[in-house]
């Protein structure tokens, strides 16, 4: 069988690699992980023109070339590229996935908060 790949729009932030690595392969069943890296990802996913300038098109070589059909952004705990509250982390997240919803890419979209212990909280999901 071929292998199966899901889609990260993570942090650059090495701690938080593995965690939502794991979870993600846990909750998709995907063998691997697809991981676009930027410092506050949902900062920049937040701003419509910086978030299609620098990341829709590595979105879409993971779902075109890697058949990606689940995707992850995720907001984390001391995150030194978009310093702030989990208020206002979540209120990012809430702001990146309007976004997404118009880009219509046709794949189940979660917006995942890392805690203080890096632990995965699902805060919504926008489905295809
Ligand atoms: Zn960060």
């Amino acid at each position: 069988m071929a292998s199966t790949f899901a889609t990260v729009i993570n942090c650059m932030d090495g701690r938080v690699q593995n965690p939502v690595n794991e979870w993600m392969k846990a909750k998709t069943g995907a063998d691997y992980i697809d991981v676009i890296t930027e410092a506050g990802p949902d900062k920049i996913m937040a701003s419509t023109a910086t978030a299609s300038r620098l990341i829709l098109k590595r979105i879409l070589v993971s779902r075109d070339k890697h058949n990606s059909k689940e995707m992850a952004l995720v907001a984390h705990y001391d995150c030194a590229g978009n310093p702030g509250s989990k208020e206002m982390h979540l209120d990012h997240l809430k702001k990146a996935a309007k976004i997404m919803e118009t880009w219509n890419l046709g794949m189940h979209i979660m917006l995942i908060w890392a805690d203080e212990n890096w632990d995965i909280e699902l805060i919504s999901e926008i489905h295809p």
